[in-house]
């Protein structure tokens, strides 16, 4: 794990009240003086002290400290800080305090129930292996599949990560034949997580898509409309519009005999944005022939 080794430096847990919970230290190497770290987390505790009061705030935020960066994220009345002093790893301290936090209700769900003076130090010590393991795991993704993390647009736990990576392999493997056996897997496979099923089926179609450009057109050259629409032709006939931006998909496979309020093939919205591989274009699918449409029908917007 040699690129990603000591990337995060600690992660910390915090009561509301500043009270320390827990500091992991995932840096043998780290050897942060007691007042630098008191220093750091003064900072940090002015921008928190606002952050407490703004009602329902549960973005990630994060502070730059002399040497690093704090990530951090509330869910009252927990602060959970992971510190890096990579700041160029900061996308990777934001999955990492957000997998964290999630672990951490998951495991202690009966939180909420206990008393503020039932929450003390010792009571959370067996979570520190669990955020190791979470390190680990998620540094090797990171490393070994670092389009997949760059793709994934929302959060997705990490136990789902392994399973959402397997998929995609399988379907990159498995183009053209079996991509649509395996893309019809997703919502079986991912039934009892329904709030997950759009973010993870676009996150598929994304890394295969990309992959499989890859793969079949000079990875020099930048990708365009009319390779997508190849690729796209060897899954299902698929026609472009002349104004060059909305990809019609005649018989979508994805959602065939189907039945949806609103369009539910991400798969290939996401496939498309993976082929073209450009962080300025996006794609929505603005008629699903689960809704009843003629066809489903993808358009590019630039930004
Ligand atoms: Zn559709």
């Amino acid at each position: 794990m040699a690129l990603l080794d000591s990337v995060i430096k600690n992660v910390y847990l915090f009561h509301r009240n500043g009270t320390p919970l827990l500091d992991v230290p995932l840096d043998a190497s780290n050897k942060l003086r007691p007042e630098t770290i008191k220093g750091m987390f003064e900072r940090l505790f002015d921008a928190i002290d606002e952050v407490f009061t703004e009602l329902g705030h549960t973005d990630i935020r994060s502070v730059t400290v002399n040497d690093g960066l704090l990530v951090y994220k509330v869910q009252d009345p927990f602060l959970f800080t992971v510190y890096t002093n990579r700041p160029k790893y900061e996308e990777f301290a934001r999955y990492m305090v957000e997998q964290v936090e999630y672990e951490f209700s998951r495991v202690y769900s009966d939180i909420p129930r206990l008393g503020t003076s039932e929450v003390y130090e010792s009571h959370f010590d067996p979570f520190e292996a669990r955020i190791r393991e979470i390190y680990e795991t998620l540094a090797r993704l990171y490393q070994d599949y670092p389009k997949l993390m760059a793709f994934l647009p929302t959060f997705v736990p990490l136990f789902r990560l392994n399973e959402v990576l397997s998929l995609g392999l399988d379907i990159i493997a498995g183009y053209p034949h079996d991509t649509i056996k395996l893309v019809r897997q997703l919502n079986p496979l991912f039934s009892d997580a329904p709030e997950l099923i759009d973010a993870i089926a676009r996150t598929i179609g994304r890394y295969s898509g990309c992959e499989i450009a890859k793969r079949h057109f000079e990875p020099s050259l930048v990708r365009n409309q009319s390779d997508v629409l190849h690729l796209l032709n060897e899954i299902s006939v698929t026609k472009i519009d002349e104004s060059n931006e909305v990809f019609d998909i005649v018989l979508c496979p994805v959602c065939r005999n189907r039945v949806s309020e609103k369009p539910i093939c991400q798969f290939f919205s996401g496939f498309i944005e993976g082929v073209l591989d450009n962080p300025g274009i996006s794609v929505e699918e603005t008629a699903c022939k689960a809704t009843g449409a003629q066809s489903c029908r993808f358009k590019l917007n630039m930004s």
